[in-house]
């Protein structure tokens, strides 16, 4: 997928124009979130089984090759193979051979982040083979020939209309306005799909290290018929998806399901298991295990490691004020959010995405809501220190940003400009608000709302009230 991260600034533009994104963005982030907090709320135990769940990842962090390596060995003595993939590239030759030697030419797909991150879809099609995605919003997407911009709702961009003129286009169905029709449409459509396909392609949440298994959490069953009905399964991971043990798996069940749709389980927990044995009624005769290095080896070495406890679950999008005013899209690639703007530099280089360590307000709300703990404020932070360090900062910013520190530091500066800016913007105050500021200050009242100043500024409010007089 192309990186196109450093047009944030103009794809977030775009994206606050674009009305039907804004209500989509408006309907959903605001429905998970609710739903994710009455799910915390109803589950006294959320606290200690976050503090748990952040213990065990820092744990397989610390110790990812003695994990990774039982791993492969309890998965290829179940009868899976297992290979690992340096970088994109080389993960995108594996798949490609995979399936030539398969004899494969129609491919089923789940949701998988880690597949859109290496092109896999188009590595595929260049092999000679037909992939269909089979989660209902990625089939969404790839009729639109659009990209994810959501990591569980993946055509959260789209309305019901914008569904149904894809299906009458691409499938040929009437139109309509009933959700059910449509997504029995998609059924339809789909299971043929399944029961042709030569291979079914999947992500996966969890790699058990101690089963060899890999574990699957969907809310669609479609990546349960993709592993059992193909009679290739190729499952593409990062190598971060894995635990140690197979009783640390509802840990990690109990909050990804609250945090992502604030379910307290979801619809299908599959755990994939190597292939199908004698005497097993269903299952893939041949199990392809596809591991993604691709720049994690080199954030596991830093002081982002903690990057790599992130499930996926999708609770910062929902919650992060940037997010639900622009979408995905505007952060240019696979990963979006919070964690996009500290994941995406980390992966395809702090100059590919320069702009979105300051695609954030620094709230903090992302932190507060993320199951396994990462301090994403404190990297995007760093991550803005790391750019001018290596010399990423226009001398624009740099003058800024230091003329601000400078102020900041001196109260009677301070004072003394915020006097003159509560006279200047009187000249712009129209009604309660303040509009019309001229360059560099147009942004905030381009698009926004700024209010007018209060009659009683806050330093002369707070001298009286503490009885202060000068
Ligand atoms: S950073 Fe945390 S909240 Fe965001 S997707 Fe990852 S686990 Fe979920």
């Amino acid at each position: 997928m192309r990186v196109d991260a450093n047009a944030f600034g103009r794809n977030a533009r775009k994206a606050l124009l674009d009305k039907t994104l804004q209500e989509a963005l408006g309907r959903t982030t605001g429905r998970f979130q609710a739903h994710r907090d009455a799910a915390v709320a109803a589950f006294p135990e959320f606290e200690a089984t976050r503090e748990r769940a952040s213990r065990i990842k820092r744990d397989v962090l610390d110790h990812l090759d003695t994990y990774l390596a039982r791993f492969i060995e309890e998965a290829e003595k179940r009868g899976a193979i297992v290979h690992v993939a340096r970088d994109a590239a080389q993960a995108r030759e594996i798949a490609a051979r995979i399936a030539r030697d398969e004899g494969i030419t129609l491919a089923v797909k789940s949701k998988s982040m880690a597949s859109e991150e290496i092109s896999l879809n188009e590595a595929l099609q260049e092999a000679g083979v037909t992939v269909v995605e089979s989660d209902l919003g990625e089939y969404i997407i790839q009729l639109a020939g659009e990209t994810p911009s959501h990591i569980i709702a993946p055509a959260v961009h789209k309305s019901r209309d914008d569904v149904s003129r894809l299906f009458e286009r691409h499938l040929g169905e009437p139109r309509t306005d009933s959700i059910p029709e449509l997504v029995g449409m998609a059924r339809r459509h789909l299971r043929a799909k399944f029961l042709s396909a030569g291979m079914g392609i999947s992500g996966g949440n969890f790699l058990v290290a101690d089963t060899g298994s890999v574990a699957l959490v969907t809310n669609e069953g479609n990546g349960r018929m993709g592993t059992i009905l193909p009679r290739v399964h190729l499952a593409v991971v990062g190598i971060e998806k894995v635990i140690p043990r197979m009783a640390d798996l509802p840990t990690f069940l109990r909050l990804l399901a609250r945090s992502a749709t604030g379910q307290t389980i979801s619809s299908y927990v599959s755990i994939v298991t190597g292939t199908r044995r004698a005497g097993d009624p269903e299952g893939p005769e041949r199990t392809h295990i596809l591991l993604l290095d691709c720049g994690r080896s080199a954030i596991l070495e830093g002081k982002y490691r903690e990057v790599l406890k992130c499930i996926r679950c999708a609770a910062c999008l929902n919650t992060c004020p940037v997010y639900q005013s622009v979408g995905g899209h505007a952060y240019g690639w696979v990963y979006s959010g919070p964690i996009g703007a500290v994941l995406t530099p980390l992966l395809v280089g702090l100059p590919e995405a320069i702009a979105l360590p300051d695609a954030s307000t620094l709230c903090g709300a992302c932190a507060d809501v993320c199951p396994v703990k990462i301090p994403l404020p404190d990297f995007l932070l760093e991550l803005r220190s790391d750019a001018r360090e290596q010399g990423l900062k226009t001398p624009g910013e740099i003058a800024a940003m230091k003329g601000y520190a400078g102020v900041m530091r001196r109260a009677g500066l301070l004072e003394a400009i915020e006097r003159i800016a509560g006279v200047l913007g009187q000249f712009f105050t129209k009604g309660k608000g303040i509009a019309g500021l001229p360059y560099p200050f147009s942004g905030w009242t381009e698009r926004r709302d700024f209010p007018a100043p209060a009659a009683l500024p806050f330093r002369k409010r707070w001298k009286t009230r503490r009885g202060v007089t000068r």
